[in-house]
């Protein structure tokens, strides 16, 4: 049996296979191929239900200096800032009469927001809103740190590994960062019984189809409920401001590889997919994703979380963005649904 029929009917490969497979990502007959296995697994076990997130970009101050990302340390022309609690508590407010169940909270590592300043904002929310699912995306912490967030009433924590191979971890990162810790960051986010997600960006600087085969290695290994996977996009106060961005054909192609690998997976069809192709998140979701996460964050700060060139959907309120968001997956057949979401055990 070839390794895309082996990964079709026992969703495991080994890494020579991966790399069997990804080697064939521009033949158009396997990309329809795996497309459509990846859309017949998640309707199983999904339907056509779409689960939004609601995204609130709370600091974009950061303490790492990722060469990719625009917001890193370094670019001193970037515009800070911070949301108070009650700015947060907004967001949420708007969200949930929105009908969103899941709140993202994501941002810079901004050591402004101290374990105790985080625990007491995720507490309020909970108290608020305890029928929905909070979600931290706030970057590498201690066990102690996670253990905390987690007993003030945090669910979900997205953590992208970045890359599973170390020489292009170290080519995306200054050397006071690694990869090791950030993989033992997940491992203990996973301990301590938090829905984790971990992914990286397609075509970042430097990596090859061996390093995806890499992390399709890690991701199955690591089982995380929820899989972020992203074009890289340059950002023009990066040194990495010239290079390409990453393929929205071969993101599509990995979509549908990761649902086979991980048929309950919960999958984005994220906003850089949609930055780089008008439709992006409709073929993110006819590849296999069944995750959209509009921005609820205020507008008036949504352009400075800015984490690539041209991100789209900072200029309107949230209400609109679900509006746009609910039509375009209802043209597709899909619909929007106002539940938490959990990860399918
Ligand atoms: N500080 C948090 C959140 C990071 S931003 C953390 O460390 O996890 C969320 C994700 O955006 C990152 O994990 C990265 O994969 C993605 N990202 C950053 N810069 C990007 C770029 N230039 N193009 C595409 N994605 C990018």
């Amino acid at each position: 049996m070839n390794s895309i029929e082996k990964l079709i009917n026992y969703h495991r490969l080994e890494l020579e296979e991966y790399k069997e497979v990804l080697s064939c990502w521009k033949e158009k007959e396997i990309q329809e191929k795996l497309k459509k296995e990846a859309v017949k697994l998640r309707k199983n076990h999904y339907g056509t239900k779409v689960f939004p997130r609601g995204l609130i970009e709370f600091t974009n101050y950061c303490k790492n200096n990722c060469y990719y990302c625009g917001i890193r340390r370094d670019n001193n022309h970037a515009d800070r800032y911070r949301l108070s609690k009650d700015e947060m508590l907004e967001c949420c407010k708007n969200g949930y009469d929105l009908g969103f169940r899941t709140f993202v909270l994501q941002g810079g590592e901004d050591p402004y927001y101290t374990d105790e300043r985080m625990v007491d904002i995720i507490r309020s929310i909970k108290l608020l809103y305890p029928e929905c699912a909070i979600t931290l995306s706030i970057g590498e912490k201690s066990r102690e740190s996670y253990a905390l967030f987690r007993k003030a009433g945090a669910d979900r924590y997205l953590l992208r590994h970045e890359t599973a191979n170390e020489e292009h971890y170290g080519k995306l990162h200054p050397a006071s960062m690694s990869l090791s810790n950030r993989k033992q960051c997940l491992y203990y986010l996973k301990e301590l019984g938090y829905q984790v997600g971990a992914g990286f960006m397609v075509g970042s600087p430097g990596q090859t189809l061996d390093c995806i085969a890499e992390d399709l290695i890690f991701l199955q290994e690591l089982k995380p409920h929820m899989i972020g996977i992203g074009p890289f996009i340059p950002h023009h106060d990066t040194i990495y401001a010239n290079e390409k961005a990453g393929s929205v054909e071969l993101t599509l192609f990995l979509l549908s590889v990761i649902r086979l690998m991980l048929p309950k997976v919960l999958l984005p069809a994220t906003t850089a997919l949609g930055t780089l192709d008008p439709f992006g998140r409709e073929k993110g979701i006819e590849a296999g994703a069944n995750v959209v996460m509009p921005n609820l964050s205020p507008v008036k700060n949504r352009k400075l979380y800015d984490l690539y060139d041209n991100k789209i959907c900072t200029g309107e309120e949230a209400a609109e963005c679900k509006g746009c968001l609910s039509r375009r997956m209802e043209k597709i057949g899909y619909q929007l649904v106002y539940e938490r979401g959990d990860a399918l055990e």
